[in-house]
Formats: structure tokens, sequence, C-alpha cells
């Protein structure tokens, strides 16, 4: 049992958001899918640290699932989330359930076009406007002043900067840094689903792109230093690499300008899991 309140509807959630507004408190809300882990928790402490309320909402939101296979075996641990919610604590979870998000009739899609084209949205087509629409109906749900995003899916971020920008949004974006396993690996709730075979050689991907990345800044060509991850995240057992790209950071457009920030960004498979992370060039 958690001591934190849960709440299932827009109505309930409203009742508390109206209260904390009028009080003249700053809220924060961290957008999550749930299966929460220590990557998910720096979003929430980082938001206890700057906000006077921290909202955390759990939706597995079937609109940005471009994949139903994944969207089935996404793993659902709620009770286990607001025990560690309550660590942090944050006020309030909100955890709707498909109908409240989506009900009958729903009708509008946000897309952003652009940074949602490339990489993640052309692998996972129609990804991103599900991501977009969640996302401005968690904010206008919510009336957050602040939200929390991780650098873990770093074109996500990039997508919702650009969204609070465009619709004049009155949310400021906070990014955190990737949280990682010991070995590298990114936290991710899809972890789960590696074997332990799998597991053990999963951290490759981290030290290889970042290899790629040291050898890029030393001068070495970007497309040999990429050729050279690849191999290297093969030679350990993935079954396949989606992307290795150097991209500006923000647009997500291919970049050769060593002069202006990039982005290293990388999908691959392992177990039938596909994993991402991304690194600072
Ligand atoms: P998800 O539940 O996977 O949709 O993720 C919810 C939020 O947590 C997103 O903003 C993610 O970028 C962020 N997140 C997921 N994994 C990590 C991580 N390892 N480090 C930092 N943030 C993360």
């Amino acid at each position: 049992m958690s001591p934190l309140t849960i709440v299932r509807t827009v109505a309930e959630l409203r009742a508390h958001t109206r209260a904390w507004r009028a009080a003249g408190q700053v809220i924060g809300v961290v957008p999550t899918m749930g299966a929460l882990h220590d990557g998910h928790l720096s979003l929430a402490r980082a938001a206890r640290a700057e906000c006077d309320r921290v909202i955390t909402t759990i939706f597995i939101n079937p609109m940005q699932f471009n994949n139903p296979d994944d969207l089935l075996k996404y793993p659902r641990t709620e009770e286990a989330d607001a025990a560690l919610l309550a660590t942090v604590p944050v006020d309030l979870i909100f955890a709707p359930t498909r109908d409240e998000v989506y009900p009958e009739g729903f009708k509008t899609t946000v897309s952003v076009a652009g940074v949602s084209e490339p990489l993640e949205g052309r692998m996972r087509p129609g990804h991103f406007d599900g991501v977009a629409t969640v996302v401005s109906k968690l904010f206008g749900m919510t009336m957050a002043d602040r939200g929390y995003f991780g650098q873990k899916d770093w074109q996500q971020l990039q997508v919702v900067l650009r969204l609070v920008r465009d619709l004049n949004m009155p949310v400021q974006i906070v990014g955190c840094e990737t949280i990682r396993e010991a070995d590298g690996l990114a936290m991710s709730s899809r972890n789960v689903r590696l074997t332990p075979e799998g597991r053990a050689k999963a951290g490759v991907l981290y030290t290889a792109i970042t290899a790629a990345a040291e050898d890029i800044r030393a001068g070495q060509s970007d497309r040999m230093a990429i050729r050279e991850a690849a191999e290297a995240i093969r030679a350990a057992g993935f079954e396949r690499v989606e992307y290795i790209e150097l991209r500006d950071a923000a647009t997500l457009m291919p970049s050769d300008d060593p002069a202006s920030p990039r982005r290293m960004l990388a999908a691959c498979w392992l177990d039938g899991v596909r994993l991402i992370d991304n690194i600072p060039v």
C-alpha cells in the first residue's frame, strides 16, 4: 500500500491542481508509462527540487505504439511504481484509463513536422504524433508549469521542445541526463525483457558509441567511427544495428559541422528487444 494519492480522472486531478494554482504553487509534471526505474525517479527528484507540487503521470499511451506486440508486452507494475514514487516523494500520481484519455469521439492529432520525421520517426511511423498528442493532453490536464523529460529519449525531448514553442504552451521543459547501469546500459523499462545473456552484452551499445564519439573528437571521420561502432555492436551479439547516426542536436538533421552541437543516436536490437541510446559529440 502506498500513501500516495492516485487519481484516475481529469476532474479529480483538476480539483487538486486548481487549488495548487490558486495558492500560487509551481506545478511540475513527469510523464511516464510506468515500470519505473532510477531514470524516471531522477526526473521526479529534479521536479521535487524545483517545484512546489509534483505530479507523475503513468499512462501507457496506445497512440505512440506502432507495434501492437510491444504495447501488449509493455510491463505494468503500478503498485511497485507507487512505492518508488513515495520515496521521492511526489504529491500525486495521475494514472488515467485509456477511455479517460481517449474518450469516444476523440479526433485530434498533434503532429510536429521536421524533428519528428527522421530516425525514430522513420522507424516507428506515428510514434511522435502519439507522443506530441498525449504530452499536449497531459499538459492541459495537469496545468503544469514545468515538464520533466529524459535525454535518454533525445529526439522525443526535441519534439516536445518544438511543440511547446510552436503552440505557445506555458510549460517550461527540463531535459534530464540519462541514468545508466554500471556497465553503461541506459536504464529502460524494456531492459527487463533481455535474457541474462543479452543483459551481459547490452552495455556494448553505450561503450561502442562512446568510443566512436571520442574517435570523432580526435579527428577520425564520422563515417569510419560509426562503422567501427556498428561492427563492435554486431560482434558482441546484437542481432541488428538499426541506425547509428550523427545529427544536429536540435533538428536531428544530418550534420557534418563539428562546430555546432551534435548528437550520436543509435537504435539496436538484442534478444528481440529494441534498445536506443544517444550521447553528445
Ligand atoms: P517512459 O516511461 O519510457 O515513457 O519514460 C518516461 C520519461 O522518463 C521520459 O521522459 C524518458 O526520457 C525518461 N527516461 C526513461 N529512461 C531514462 C533514463 N535511463 N534516464 C533518464 N530519463 C529516462
